[in-house]
């Protein structure tokens, strides 16, 4: 006998009813990039359609996403000073931290997340402070309880430590805890790859390294097994999020580390995987909307509850749609 497994493929009404995964705007998180400077809201020209925004021009964005249905932002801060000890991202005048105290002014609607580490506030670019052009850890862990702090004063709900330095859950888990910050979580970004999907990003960012590369503190893509030393010891050491970046190319990770634990997982679609599919949209090669409607929900089926986007308030709007 056949086996007629088509049956269930047959109209519109089976297939929604016999469907495993969907998309929903609340597993969407906004990346949102804020700058110094008045009445700017500027393109990034590697990432279209998002923008540098200036904090007197942030209502109109916090706005549209409160409106989206999205119920988080990560935020990334572009200062106008970088030094060689990055002090931008830990002062209270920082533009991560003006931003949070202005985003709280204009809504307590959404949840506000803040990158931590240095390498937007470095005068080379590397994540952390450097020794002999190479990035010191402990070191780095001092300046990165500060910025964690800085942002939980300012009004941070949850930070996400990218740096990839051993230790620096513990280091920030203690800080927060200290200065009475109990309830800001932390989204550990855990099994981060050297990825070249990142090129879009360091342009919106400002961030790219001076000299070198960040392959001696992110993660070398041939490596699975090492994703779960790294998600493991972020557990231990008190992530509440388990986060693996960039997503499209590392289904496996997410799949893996899903099984394996049973804290949310994050999956980080960075500005490459954006960035191409808007690249083939344009060159009227893909249909925009179904490939990233199909790359987000591939991600869900890998198992990520969370999904960071830059498709995040486009895709709000499609889940509407249908
Ligand atoms: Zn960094």
């Amino acid at each position: 006998m056949i086996k007629r497994t088509r049956r269930l493929r047959v109209n519109n009404l089976v297939r929604d009813i016999v469907r495993e995964n969907t998309l929903s705007e609340n597993d969407l998180i906004f990346p949102l990039f804020v700058v110094e400077g008045e009445n700017i809201k500027e393109e990034i020209s590697s990432l279209d359609g998002n923008y540098h925004w200036s904090i007197d021009r942030l209502e109109e964005i916090i706005n549209e996403v409160v409106e989206s249905g999205v119920k988080g932002i990560i935020l990334f801060g572009i200062p106008n000073h970088k030094d060689c000890v990055g002090s931008e991202a830990y002062s209270d005048e920082g533009i991560v931290q003006k931003a949070i105290r202005k985003i709280k002014e204009i809504t307590d609607e959404l949840l506000i997340i803040t990158d931590i580490c240095m390498c937007q506030y470095t005068d080379h670019g590397h994540c952390g402070i450097l020794e002999n052009d190479y990035v010191d850890n402990d070191k780095t862990l001092e300046k990165l309880k500060e910025i964690a702090v800085s942002h939980a004063r300012a009004g941070a709900h949850m930070v996400a430590p990218s740096d990839m330095m051993d230790g620096r859950v513990l280091a920030i888990r203690e800080a927060l805890d200290e200065e009475g910050f109990k309830n800001v979580s932390i989204m550990s970004y855990s099994a981060k790859y050297a990825s070249a999907f990142y090129g879009p990003f360091r342009e919106a960012a400002h961030s790219t390294p001076s000299f070198g590369d960040r392959k001696t503190y992110q993660m070398d893509p041939g490596n699975r097994k090492e994703a779960f030393v790294e998600v493991e010891n972020d557990l231990l050491e008190g992530a509440d999020i388990i986060m693996v970046k960039p997503a499209l190319s590392y289904l496996d990770i997410i799949r893996d580390v899903r099984e394996r634990i049973d804290v949310p997982v994050a999956a980080y679609s960075v500005s490459g995987e954006f960035a191409m599919v808007k690249a083939a949209a344009k060159a009227g090669l893909v249909d925009e909307k179904k490939i990233a409607m199909e790359m987000l929900l591939s991600m869900k089926r890998a198992g990520a509850d969370i999904i960071i986007t830059y498709y995040a308030l486009d895709a709000a709007k499609w889940i509407k749609e249908k």
